[in-house]
């Protein structure tokens, strides 16, 4: 049996940036990942990262090689494709999509210099649990085809979304049943245009229950010439699958016609809350593992740094206590749930707005302007959406005629607000977590909007 400070599953971007705090913070880590070490960062993405994420963790900013192109605003456009919403100067919104192999690779290695021991070709079966605490894992090494057991102080599970250590562990405090509805399954192809862009540094987002039911489709530069082009759809089955609406937008998009196919393959994504609770006896979660994504619109690159980043430092803070329970794990919860995690829930809310607007309604709001691109920013930092006396009245009149759709939208930014409330509410011990959980699951509830 070898032995570590802390063990973390899954060399991912949260992974990574977990593993390097961790090292830098003088812990004994251990990365494992069953990709080749060449082939880490490899991930089927939309590849977009805005820069707020990088200036929050002061991780370095991609550059050269990593990057693929700058992002300077976004078009979100309705369903029919007119009076579109053009988001520009926005720092939230600006950023870059990068080479995410190149850039993995960077995380890597920048994790390895900071003294992580990293291993390639490791495929991690299962959690070793002792008197329920976790204590270790169990792996295969796939060059060896030897079993192994490490134990450690903590285990991170840092897999992405297929959560190989909290699918595996029975508690009150993890959650390990994800509903169908919370998950998007997505299709991404990178393609080589016939034409050059005419505006390569803007991102374009397709809103609309025929292109991607209850998700969205989208163009993400990647170059001059190249972009990233994919939908996301959730919600089951019977809506057809992320790979033919892909296709089926492809077709209808003049820009794409022609295009070569430089790959194509689909992914899985989480797009709800995070995880009630982020830490269990001995164990730690983060990334997609955690739920940690941006239920709009599935980003969670950042989220997941900006959470690898306080969880290396609270596993620091436990080991150094010898606490390694829940209890003693617990200000993970407390710095990044009622923080980021805030944010993250409230947009919950309006997912679910957006999902049960008919496409027809949707056309109408953008054309009358019933949210503006300012709102979305306000929404997209946590801040709900909150209009003043005046421009309510204003609103009112544009949307004459269709007084449900901003019915629905008052209902939304009032319980956007309440989960903002909750979540600045997040319980400072375990054992007020089910109380908590209640108040947060009837918001969740009321959030219909037929
Ligand atoms: C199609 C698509 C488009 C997206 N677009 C964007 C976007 O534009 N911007 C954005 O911010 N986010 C986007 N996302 C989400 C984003 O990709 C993820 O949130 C982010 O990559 C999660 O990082 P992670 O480190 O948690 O997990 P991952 O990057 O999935 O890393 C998990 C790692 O764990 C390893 N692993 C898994 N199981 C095991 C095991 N049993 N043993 C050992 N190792 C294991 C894997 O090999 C992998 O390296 C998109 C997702 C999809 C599917």
């Amino acid at each position: 049996m070898k032995k570590s400070d802390v063990v973390i599953v899954g060399a991912g971007s949260a992974g990574c940036v977990t593993a390097r705090r961790c090292a830098e913070l003088g812990l004994k880590t251990l990365l494992l990942d069953r990709k080749p070490q060449e082939e880490v960062g490899q991930k089927v993405c939309g590849d977009e990262v805005s820069k707020t994420h990088f200036e929050a963790t002061g991780i370095d900013y991609p550059e050269g090689d990593e990057i693929s192109s700058a992002i300077l605003g976004a078009d979100v456009y309705p369903p029919n494709r007119k009076n579109e919403l053009q988001v520009r100067g926005w720092t939230e919104f600006d950023g870059w999509t990068v080479n995410r192999l190149i850039w993995g690779q960077r995380l890597l290695k920048d994790a390895i210099d900071a003294g992580v021991k990293f291993l390639p070709n490791i495929h991690v079966a299962e959690p070793v649990v002792n008197s329920d605490r976790v204590i270790g894992v169990e792996y295969k090494d796939l060059e060896s085809a030897e079993t192994v057991v490490v134990s450690s102080k903590i285990v991170v599970d840092a897999s992405g979304f297929a959560a190989v250590i909290r699918n595996k562990l029975e508690s009150p405090l993890i959650e390990n049943n994800i509903d169908k509805e919370d998950v998007a399954l997505c299709y991404r192809e990178i393609l080589k245009l016939k034409m050059p862009l005419a505006e390569p540094e803007v991102a374009r987002v397709f809103l609309g229950g025929e292109i991607a039911p209850k998700g969205y489709a989208w163009i993400f530069p990647k170059g001059v010439q190249e972009v990233n082009v994919g939908v996301g759809i959730t919600g089951g089955e019977g809506r057809g699958s992320p790979k033919s609406h892909c296709f089926k937008f492809k077709e209808q998009y003049p820009l794409l016609f022609g295009s070569k196919v430089i790959d194509g393959k689909g992914g899985a994504v989480p797009v709800r809350r995070p995880l009630k609770s982020l830490v269990g006896d001995g164990i730690a979660f983060v990334g997609d593992a955690a739920l940690q994504v941006n239920p709009i619109h599935g980003g969670g690159i950042g989220a997941g740094m900006r959470a690898g980043i306080i969880l290396g430092e609270v596993v620091r803070g436990a080991i150094a206590k010898r606490d390694l329970s829940a209890a003693g794990l617990w200000s993970y919860n407390m710095r990044y749930l009622p923080n980021f995690g805030r944010r993250l829930a409230s947009l919950e809310v309006f997912k679910r707005l957006l999902q049960a607007v008919s496409d027809e309604d949707m056309n109408f709001g953008f054309e009358r302007r019933l949210l503006e691109a300012e709102d979305l920013m306000a929404a997209n930092r946590g801040d709900g959406i909150s209009l003043s006396i005046v421009e309510k009245m204003k609103r009112v009149k544009r949307g004459a005629g269709r007084i449900s759709l901003l019915m629905k939208l008052q209902k939304a930014a009032g319980l956007m607000k309440k989960m903002n409330k909750a979540y600045s509410n997040y319980p400072t011990s375990p054992d007020r977590l089910d109380s908590w959980e209640k108040s947060v699951l009837s918001i969740i509830e009321s959030a219909t909007f037929k």
